[in-house]
């Protein structure tokens, strides 16, 4: 069998929860968007199920999954809905929905329901990707008011730079919420998973950790006592010694200085592991610090065996995990660990914890 696979540690997953709860201090809906973040939406919402406040999907379709596998805490859709179909659905699943726009108020408004709505309404506090800004938020929310539909309101925004220690853009955010939603009583949400660990002005009644379940943190180099939930690993399927001055894989990108060994192993970039990544890209071979060598293909990438001679056919490849940070990949790759966790695919996802 392939020997690719995703190993997900569920208890890493619920020590990171309780990290975060404990951090900002309040509840937390643990965000589990994307197939939460490519590890298992179902999985990870199952291993949270008694334990977490509540949960945060992008969409219906999302949320929906959940609930046919048994969840039945709190579900906020942070894109809310698209038409009035599916406030039906959300109506039905008892779902949180936010609401950001000017066309959802109007569908709901719009829309005979039989049971009031919970709505997250979203400020736009500086990152101008979504939300009511100013004073329009409490023309907004007089209007959620005054339509009948709505039980329950918190007040939510999301933060641009909160990953970004240096940079004042979130107190400044922090800064517009407030005046922005002063006078309205009403739970608010501000924190993302850089604001729980970096910035606790922005506290509030509920958290939204998302990357720091999973482990990554958003902060590179920090650590904050996060364990990795995801380990990306795979096997050597073959060995060769190639002389010095022999290129190796595609484009010859890698050209060989010394006799060296190579070790090809199963992981490639449709498996999710980043092409762009340069020769000397750390990987652990049974347990000890290596490096990939040339360019990484479909289904395969190569690794430096020669100062390895205890390794060979079989060997334990970790590609990112708890020797490897995803981070030092994500950097290596010019991204960030929630992209090269959402990619992984193809590979077999086993559970522990
Ligand atoms: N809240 C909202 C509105 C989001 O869109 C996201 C993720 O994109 C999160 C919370 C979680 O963010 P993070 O993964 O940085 O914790």
């Amino acid at each position: 069998m392939r020997p690719a696979r995703a190993l997900i540690d569920l208890a890493a997953l619920r020590h990171n929860y309780h990290l975060a709860r404990a951090r900002h201090g309040a509840r937390a809906l643990a965000v589990v968007k994307a197939n939460a973040y490519g590890h298992g939406a179902v999985r990870c919402a199952q291993a949270l199920a008694n334990e977490a406040d509540g949960f945060a999907v992008a969409f219906l379709d999302e949320a929906l999954e959940l609930r046919e596998a048994g969840i039945t805490r709190p579900i906020l859709l942070l894109e809310g809905v698209f038409d009035a179909a599916e406030l039906d659905a959300v109506e039905r699943h008892e779902l949180w929905i936010v609401v950001h726009h000017e066309a959802q108020l109007r569908m709901i408004e719009a829309t005979p329901l039989e049971r009031p709505l919970n709505v997250w309404l979203k400020v736009n506090s500086g990152m101008n990707r979504a939300g009511f800004v100013g004073d329009a938020v409490a023309v907004a929310w007089r209007r959620l008011q005054a339509s009948g539909k709505v039980a329950d309101i918190t007040l939510m925004t999301h933060f641009a730079r909160a990953d970004e220690p240096e940079v004042i853009a979130t107190p400044a955010q922090v800064e517009r919420f407030n005046a922005a939603t002063a006078g309205l009583s009403a739970p608010r949400s501000l924190s993302n998973s850089g604001a729980i660990l970096g910035w606790p002005q922005a506290r509030g009644d509920w958290a939204r950790p998302g990357i720091l379940l999973y482990g990554a943190d958003p902060m590179p180099g920090e650590g904050n006592g996060l364990q990795p939930v995801m380990t990306l690993e795979s096997a050597v399927m073959a060995v060769r010694e190639i002389d010095a001055g022999e290129p190796l894989g595609y484009g010859a990108r890698f050209v060989a200085e010394r006799r060296t060994r190579v070790g090809l192993v199963a992981m490639g970039y449709a498996d999710g592991y980043p092409r762009v990544v340069p020769d000397g890209t750390p990987v652990a071979i049974d347990g000890r610090p290596g490096c990939l060598i040339g360019r990484v293909s479909m289904d395969m990438l190569t690794i430096d065996l020669t100062g390895h001679p205890d390794a060979g056919l079989g060997s334990r490849v970790e590609l990112w995990g708890r020797q490897v940070p995803v981070n030092h990949i994500a950097t290596a790759a010019g991204t960030i660990a929630y992209e090269l966790l959402c990619n992984v695919k193809r590979v077999r996802f086993s559970y522990t914890g």
